[in-house]
This record gives structure tokens, sequence and C-alpha cells, in this order.
């Protein structure tokens, strides 16, 4: 762990093992922490905040420029581990370090775009000074799906704003946590600025995050369940919250669009990640007058998918987390299945050869999903493309918005009018118009109802650490 700018054990001495997904090759062990490790944690962090927050914003903008240099120069390493670590192709891992490395040095650039105002006052012996000031201590606690910039979404602003953390990755995924900080420690970050605990049980490190009333924001990653849970105990302490959950995004081919364009694009996205994205497609709303041409292509696409060891050249599809993913998506398929689904491609565990030491479903592709299945109102969260067919038009963004989840929405048509009418009638904060990517550290993420509250990346990433303080001047 790294707490105070040291790399330390955890007080009760014990470790966790960490696993490679694809193989079930133990890779490593980390300190299994537990409150009293997270307690300390945040001592280091309040005991830093001051100096922290009194540097000027080029300081800390240099230092994001140092860890952004450094993550660059380190991507390979980087990738190779993530993939070893995480399961998903090199390729996708080295995207992955871009994107991670992208919010060091946005946020480097933002650190020195923080500025107040002076505002009119009705007294004319009277002026108001308004400005931002870093909010404190922040608690962040992310998922493994992304290992590395999830860590660097919250780190940039929260750094860039002038406040210091305490960080608890995911227990699947400590070792891409531990090079991010040790790029960050290289980076010449000082002490007690940015701590980490990890830790096999992460509730009561949870429970101290949001008990601790040193610790005055909570950023989230990961399930809703947990997230709604940390937010309603973090509401107990008053602590500011960002919480960045699940989804259950829907894609829309419009009767005018390209059905073979739009299927390309389709299977490109839905098996990104093994399918282990909060913004991956669950629901494909294909116009029966497109579905069949949509179906054989996106089936031809999918069936040439490799799965395997993502250090393999080839492989477009790498194992799932763990055990647990894989039974939870061959329950939703089997349920898909026993109410009417077709399913053309795939459909089952795979554990043939190379595939039996790790965690690995077939590229899935199911047709005729109706809203009695399981799939079409649960998160995926697996290598399944489920196609529905509809027949008009002008209710397709009302069953698109029927899901209690709102963070990313996908869809496809030639007319301009249609794409506008689409963007604003779905009640999702991520629209991929004729776009399988709408994401980069410069554009805010995140979602509407059950998906969160927040915003990370963009002008607003920076203003979840920040609050305000007004100023009256008698002159
Ligand atoms: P998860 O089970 O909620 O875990 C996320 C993080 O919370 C992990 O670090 C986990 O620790 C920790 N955690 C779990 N239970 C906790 C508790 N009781 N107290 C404190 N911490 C706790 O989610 P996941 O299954 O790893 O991640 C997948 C989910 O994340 C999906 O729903 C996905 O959509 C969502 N996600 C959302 C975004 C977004 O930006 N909206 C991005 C990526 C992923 P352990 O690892 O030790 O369990």
């Amino acid at each position: 762990m790294f707490i105070d700018g040291e790399w330390v054990e955890a007080h009760r001495g014990t470790h966790f093992e960490v696993t490679n997904p694809a193989t079930g090759d133990v890779i490593g062990h980390m300190p299994d922490g537990a409150a009293s490790d997270a307690i300390a944690a945040i001592d280091a962090a309040d005991a830093a905040f001051t100096d922290w927050s009194n540097t000027t914003a080029y300081e800390r903008s240099r230092l994001l420029y140092r860890a952004w240099e450094l993550m660059t120069e380190r991507s390979e390493q980087l990738a190779e581990l993530m993939t070893i670590e995480q399961g998903k192709p090199i390729k996708a891992s080295r995207a992955e370090v871009k994107y991670a490395a992208d919010f060091l040095i946005w946020f480097a650039e933002e650190a020195k775009r923080v500025h107040g105002e002076w505002l009119p006052s009705q007294r004319p012996n009277q002026r108001f000074l308004s400005v931002k000031v870093p909010v404190g201590v922040v608690a962040a606690i992310t998922p493994w799906n992304y290992p590395i910039s999830m860590l660097t979404r919250k780190m940039g602003p929260a750094l860039a704003a002038g406040c210091t953390m305490v960080l608890k990755p995911a227990e699947a995924t400590p070792l891409c946590a531990r090079a991010v900080f040790e790029v960050l420690a290289d980076a010449g970050v000082p002490a007690g600025v940015v701590n980490m605990v990890t830790a096999s049980d992460p509730r009561p490190i949870g429970e101290v995050f949001t008990s601790d009333a040193r610790v005055k924001k909570l950023t989230f990653t990961g399930s809703t369940a947990v997230g709604k849970m940390l937010a309603a105990r973090a509401a107990g302490n008053l602590q500011r919250v960002s919480v960045e959950l699940g989804g259950h995004a829907p894609f829309i081919v419009f009767p005018d669009a390209d059905p073979v364009h739009a299927a390309k694009g389709a299977a490109a996205l839905k098996f990104l990640n093994a399918g282990q994205a909060c913004i991956s497609p669950n629901r494909l709303y294909v116009h029966e007058s497109k579905v069949g041409a949509f179906n054989e292509t996106i089936c031809q696409r999918v069936g040439r998918l490799q799965t395997g060891n993502g250090l393999d050249d080839g492989v477009g599809v790498g194992p799932l987390v763990n055990d647990a993913a894989v039974t939870k998506i061959e329950a939703q398929v089997e349920d898909a299945r026993e109410r009417g689904a077709g399913v053309p491609v795939g459909g089952g565990r795979l554990t043939d050869g190379a595939h039996a030491a790790g965690h690995f479903f077939a590229p899935t592709v199911l047709t005729d999903i109706t809203p009695d299945m399981r799939i079409y109102r649960e998160e995926t969260f697996g290598p399944v493309a489920p196609v529905i067919s509809y027949d008009d038009v002008d209710q397709v963004i009302d069953l698109a918005n029927d899901t209690d989840y709102g963070l990313a929405a996908y869809v496809y048509t030639n007319q301009m009018s249609t794409a506008l009418r689409a963007f604003e009638g779905l009640r999702f904060g991520i629209i991929g118009i004729n776009d399988v990517n709408p994401t980069s550290a410069s554009v805010p993420f995140g979602g509407m109802g059950d998906s969160g509250i927040g915003r990370e990346g963009g002008h607003e990433g920076i203003n979840e650490y920040l609050e305000t303080k007004t100023g009256g001047f008698a002159i």
C-alpha cells in the first residue's frame, strides 16, 4: 500500500493473491488492508492537505504533466500488466493507458483555469468576490474493468484542484493501481497527497471512508447497488458525492440507416473489454425493415472473433473477470433462450483447450429479444449482443428510455432531424450519433438516474473537487 509517501504492509501483515483471469496463474500478492490502514491513509491525506492546497496551480500542473510524461513513457509496460491482470486484449490495454494519460494532461491544463469572479453589490460601498477552493480530503473507490483510467479520471482533477486523496482500488486489479501510484510518486507528488489502501474485503475500508469526518468527498465508480449504499452513508456525514454507476445502453438503428455499417459498429463496440464496460450497448433496437441485414452482418463479425489470452496475436475478446461473471451471463442467456430468443452465434461458456484455465464466454448474438427476458432489463457485463426488432419509429425512444439507468445511448441514422430528435429525447448522459466512441478526457462523462451523480472529465470534471467561497468587502 502507499501511505504518506511510503510503500507499506498492512497493519495485520497479511496479503491476498492476484490472479490472471485468462490463465488462473497467481501473478502477485498485495497487502490485505483493514480499517486501521484506511485511517492511517486518511491521517496522511489530512496532514498533507494544507500544504498541497497552498501550492500554486502552476506547480500542481507541472507535476501532472510529469506524471503524464512518465505514464506515456511506461505505456507498453502498463498495457502488458493490464492485460495480464485484467484480461483485455493488448491493443485495448494500450488504448486504455493512452486514455488514462489523457486525464493527466487534460487536468494539468485545467488546474490553471480555476478562477473566481468579482460580483456586483446593490450597496455602493461593497464589493463581492467569489472563488473556488478545493473540497479537502477525497476518498476514491474504483472498479476492475478499467483499472488505470478509472484512477486517473479521479486523481487528475482532484490533484489539479488542490485536494489530497485516499484510494481503494478493486481487489481484482491492485497491481495496475500500484503502477499508477509509482508514476505519481516518481513524478514527485509530495508525501501524503495520494494514498492507496488495498484490501480483499472492501467493506471496512468503505465504512471508514464514509464515516471519517475528515473526508469531505466520496468519489466512487462501480455497481449501482454498492454506489447507492455508499452514497447513503456518505450523506449521513454530509460528504459530497460523485458516483459513476452501471448502465443498460440502448443502440437504436433507424430505418434510414445503413444496417451493415450499424452492425459493424455494434460488433466493434459490444465486444470491447468482453462487454465489461458501463457504456456497452445492452439493447440493440433494429427497425424490422433492416433487422435481416443487420443480423447477417453482426453474426458474421461476431462469429470471427477470437477469444483467448489477450497477449496472443489475433485475440479480440479476453476472459471475464471471474467465474461468477460467467455464471451470471450463462443464466441470462439461458433465460432468453427458454423464453424464445434465437442464438445464432455463441451462447455458452468456453472450456476447451487454453480456455479451460480462464473465465471465458463465447461471443454471442441473441435475436428476437422481448421485454419479459432478464437480459432486456439487467446490465449484462459480458460478450452478448441482444437484438430487438421494432416496428414503430415514434415509440423507439420511449422503449430506449424505459430503464432505470441513464448512462450511454447510441443512434444510427442518416437524417439530421432524426439524429437531433433522438439526441434531445434520450434520457442518457452520453449519446453517440453514428459514433461508437463518444468519450474523451475533454468531454463530460457520467449518467442520469441509476447511472449516477456527477461528471468526470471535460471542464466539469474539476468542479466535482471544488467548492465556492464568497467574500463581501465593505470599502
Ligand atoms: P462493485 O462491486 O460495485 O465494485 C466497485 C468497487 O467498489 C471495487 O473497488 C469494490 O471492491 C468496491 N466495493 C464493493 N463493495 C463494497 C462495499 N460494501 N464497500 C466499499 N467498497 C465496495 O462493481 P464492479 O462489479 O467491480 O464493477 C462493475 C460495475 O461498475 C458495473 O456496474 C459497471 O457498469 C460499473 N462501472 C461504471 C462506470 C462509470 O463510469 N459509470 C465505469 C466503469 C464501471 P472489491 O473489488 O474488493 O469488491
